[in-house]
């Protein structure tokens, strides 16, 4: 009697799983989590085993090819989130088990192949050529892995014949999973070891005199001696326009030392002031903090207390709070995981980890390679990692006992996956902390409408930090003194001072209209800026959008050039003038003449990021800007590289987009400007005020956080909207309120729940007719179902009604649990998304 397992194979549009039989070398080797490779249709897939069964459903069951990995590679708690995930987001379950695995695993695996010592069941003679090649190499070679004959035989297919050889009895071929050779990744670094009167004295002595050597390696000691630490050898090329020769000239004459240091460096970390030892917590650090021990020590599998929803402004001592139930999780002898926004946007919060658990973290981000991702993974599945930090992915990290989830700005939406398959990594993390017995802390300034509606109603814990605590005494105190100035910072119990949030300046640019003020700057935002330029501060304009103008349109007729893939308005973009559409990348010339009118008076309007850039040249010819949008950080290590910059003062304003959003801490930053407030307000989406208002807030706390104090001034043509009114309060409970009121009115979220269906073909016909044909599909269940509190929206075309040449329909079904309306029906090419974040 064959031993059974039931297999979620790794094919993309497959939903079910299969049942297969093992080997009999196999049996007792191969249990729930391993990863396996099986025959499928004519192919061999990879596949996960999710459990042994007693009796298989077919009655002729595939026999198993082999084993992949000796080790499971995921979890039993892994297994079933996937299942429980896979339910309630509508997705297969094979997709799941995919997202959990590390990248690359496939082909990862390899095998190694070896002479038989049995007797062969075909002689030597009746193998064909190739055969006879491989057996022969592999005689001449000794035991070689698929990559070495891949190498030893280059384009040639050599796998079938070696199937073959297998099959006869020549060959043994046996898996082998590949160690990553993993070394971190370095950057070479030069510092600076003589004093300002030794680097005096030996100007002489670098070159020939007057020569440009000479003034090169003048300028990198110069250099180096401002900055006092060591630092990327990049920069030093930069400012100096010298090389690695004129390093080395400099070491040799012992002014400067080379060095190393990891790639992954915070380029934040000389401007914010940690305090190296964690420092005692305020009175309402403990009650948070002791409200999740309490929680942590209560949690079993299948019985945890419900999630802690941690409200507090930005510097209001979250982040602290996440340390110590680390801390307090690694003491009960289990792991964390922390999931932040995307790391390169989050720099001082990933730091304050590295350096509170010296080696125990296990850093996920973009930056690194497949091999590299796998090797956390596997030292994360062997038990060597403590805790790991990384965006909704790192939640999938295989750690052996969780007794932690962190959601930082957990209502970033990049906690949502808005690709198959959809899922939210809070609701995804809520439900591994059921299967783990682990405790969850959402974090936010500006949690969810969804999020604060949970705990009103009961169903989540809430942990509120109403100050804000900015900074250590000690680092506020030193701080001062280097600026000469008195600290604003009233004191609080303990070693933490408080400090208030910004003043916020709202600005009617309709007033700036009627007052002949055609700049994009009104006379309040002008005024602030000549203040902060002329007293070295610095400022940081934010615009919520990219590109230098969104419409492009015809003065005479109104005609408004758009993407004749997309159907969306092209943006124009200044050094090279082209309109670029930012959906699909489309890119095609100005036009010069109107194509609807012929009129010649077509032209951009509106602002973007560069011209706010050239608006501030044209007005500062002074003031050194830096973009940070999206085309400025198309290259890999930007954010890096323009985050040091503003940091070093080597630039005074820093023009942006969402990005300035996260959770940045510049101390020198006093003055903080919202072009327009109120881009992003007039999206067709029921979540457009949240957005609007999230970003503004998070904005606005970018400024005075540091004994310099600081304002936000907030440009907007609807000074009266509730947005923008909340957001200069800094009054989070009156934009819920009146957030909250208008769902209500409106049966959106929290008071419905949604499905979204949307149809994509390149046909506009077909794409429509597909969304009738199921629409009236939908209008059947919901009747069938005797679901009178069940509604369908639509079907209409998106708001991006073409994305990438495809028509985009969709259909929009809300109701008490929509979702059970489609559990276990076939939608064929349909994207369904429940919970959607966006209806766009
Ligand atoms: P958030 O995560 O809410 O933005 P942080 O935890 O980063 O807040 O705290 C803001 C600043 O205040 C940090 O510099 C942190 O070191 C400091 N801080 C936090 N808690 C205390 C405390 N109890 N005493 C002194 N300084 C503190
Ligand atoms: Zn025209």
């Amino acid at each position: 009697m064959p031993v059974f397992v039931e297999i979620a194979v790794n094919v993309s549009h497959v939903s079910g799983v299969f049942h297969y039989h093992l080997p009999p070398e196999l049996e007792g080797r191969v249990g729930a989590g391993h990863l396996v490779e099986a025959p499928f249709g004519r192919q061999q897939v990879q596949g996960v085993v999710l459990r042994p069964v007693s009796t298989p459903e077919v009655a002729e069951t595939k026999v198993v090819s082999r084993l992949i990995d000796p080790i499971p590679v995921l979890t039993p708690a892994q297994i079933e989130l996937a299942r429980l995930l896979a339910d309630s987001t509508l997705s297969h379950l094979s997709q799941l088990i995919d997202l959990m695995l590390p990248p690359g695993l496939g082909q990862q695996a390899d095998s190694l192949y070896s002479i038989q010592e049995i007797e062969p069941a075909v002689g030597r003679s009746g193998l064909t050529d190739l055969q006879e090649r491989l057996l022969s190499l592999i005689e001449q070679r000794g035991p070689l892995r698929g990559r070495q004959i891949d190498q030893a035989l280059p384009r040639v297919d050599w796998r079938p014949s070696a199937r073959r050889l297998v099959k006869l009895g020549w060959l043994s071929d046996q898996p082998v999973l590949r160690a990553p050779s993993v070394r971190p990744k370095r950057v070479r670094t030069a510092r600076i070891c003589a004093d300002a009167q030794a680097v005096e004295a030996s100007l002489p002595r670098l070159g020939k005199e007057g020569s440009q050597a000479t003034a090169r390696r003048q300028a990198m000691l110069r250099f180096l001696l401002r900055e006092g630490g060591p630092v990327d050898v990049a920069w030093v090329y930069a400012e100096s326009g010298g090389s690695l020769a004129d390093l080395h000239k400099l070491a040799e004459l012992g002014l400067v030392e080379l060095g190393e240091e990891e790639a992954w460096r915070d380029p934040l970390e000389a401007v914010d002031f940690q305090p190296s030892t964690p420092p005692d917590l305020t009175a309402d650090q403990l009650i948070c903090l002791d409200a999740v021990q309490a929680g942590m020590l209560q949690a079993v599998p299948g019985n945890v207390p419900a999630p802690y929803l941690l409200h507090g402004v930005t510097g209001s001592g979250k982040t602290e709070i996440y340390l110590r139930a680390t801390e307090s999780t690694l003491q009960l002898g289990r792991q964390a995981i922390i999931l932040v926004p995307e790391i390169a946007l989050t720099p001082q919060t990933v730091r304050r980890f590295l350096s509170r658990f010296p080696g125990r973290v296990g850093l996920v981000h973009s930056g690194l390679s497949p091999g590299e991702r796998y090797d956390t993974w596997r030292r994360a599945r062997a038990g060597e990692l403590d805790l790991v930090v990384g965006p909704r992915s790192a939640l999938f990290t295989p750690l052996p006992k969780v007794g932690l989830i962190v959601l930082d700005e957990c209502h970033d939406s990049s906690y949502y996956q808005s690709d198959p398959p959809f899922y939210h990594a809070q609701e995804a993390a809520a439900i591994y902390a059921q299967l783990t017995g682990a405790a969850c802390i959402f974090g936010s300034a500006t949690p969810e409408i969804t999020q604060t509606y949970q705990v009103r109603q009961g169903g989540w814990q809430y942990l509120h930090l109403p100050e804000r605590i900015m900074a250590h005494r000690q680092a506020v105190q030193a701080q001062a003194e280097k600026l000469g100035l008195a600290s604003r910072y009233r004191e609080l119990e303990g070693q933490a001072d408080v400090i208030d949030l910004p003043p916020v300046e709202v600005v009617d640019m309709r007033q700036e209209l009627r007052a002949g003020n055609r700049s994009i700057f009104s006379r309040s935002l002008s005024q602030s800026l000549d203040d902060v330029l002329s007293h070295g501060q610095q400022a940081i304009l934010f615009l919520n959008r990219r590109g230098t103008s969104t419409y492009v349109f015809c003065r005479d007729c109104g005609y408004a050039v758009k993407c004749p893939r997309c159907d969306l308005p092209l943006t124009f973009h200044s050094p090279q003038e082209l309109l670029t559409c930012h959906h699909c990348g489309y890119k095609r010339k100005m036009p010069e003449k109107c194509p609807e009118c012929g009129g010649t008076r077509i032209r951009q309007f509106g602002t973007g990021t560069e011209t706010v850039e050239a608006a501030v040249q044209a007005q500062y010819p002074n003031a050194r800007t830096l973009r940070w949008d999206a085309e400025a950080t198309r290259k890999k290590g930007a954010h890096d590289e323009i985050l040091s910059t503003f940091s070093a003062h080597r630039a005074d304003v820093l023009i942006g987009t969402q990005m300035l959003a996260k959770g940045l801490d510049l101390p020198l930053v006093t003055l903080v400007g919202v072009v327009l407030a109120d881009v992003g307000l007039g999206l067709p989406d029921y979540t457009a005020a949240e957005r609007t208002f999230q970003v503004l807030t998070q904005v606005a706390g970018r400024a005075g956080r540091s004994p310099l104090g600081g304002k936000v001034v907030l440009q907007t043509f609807q000074p009266e909207h509730y947005v923008i009114r909340a957001a200069a309060g800094h009054s989070y409970d009156e934009f819920y309120r009146q957030e909250l009121n208008y769902r209500r009115m409106l049966g959106y979220p929290p008071f419905t729940r949604l499905v979204r269906l949307e149809y994509r073909h390149m046909n506009a016909d077909k794409a429509e007719a597909q969304a009738q044909r199921l629409a009236e599909q939908v209008r059947t269940w919901i009747k069938e179902g005797q679901r009178s509190s069940t509604e369908l929206i639509g079907p209409a075309p998106c708001f991006f009604a073409r994305v990438g040449g495809y028509y985009r329909w969709q259909i929009v079904v809300r109701g008490p649990d929509p979702a059970s309306l489609f559990r276990g029906k076939t939608l064929g090419d349909w994207r369904v998304e429940v919970n959607p974040m966006s209806l766009l």
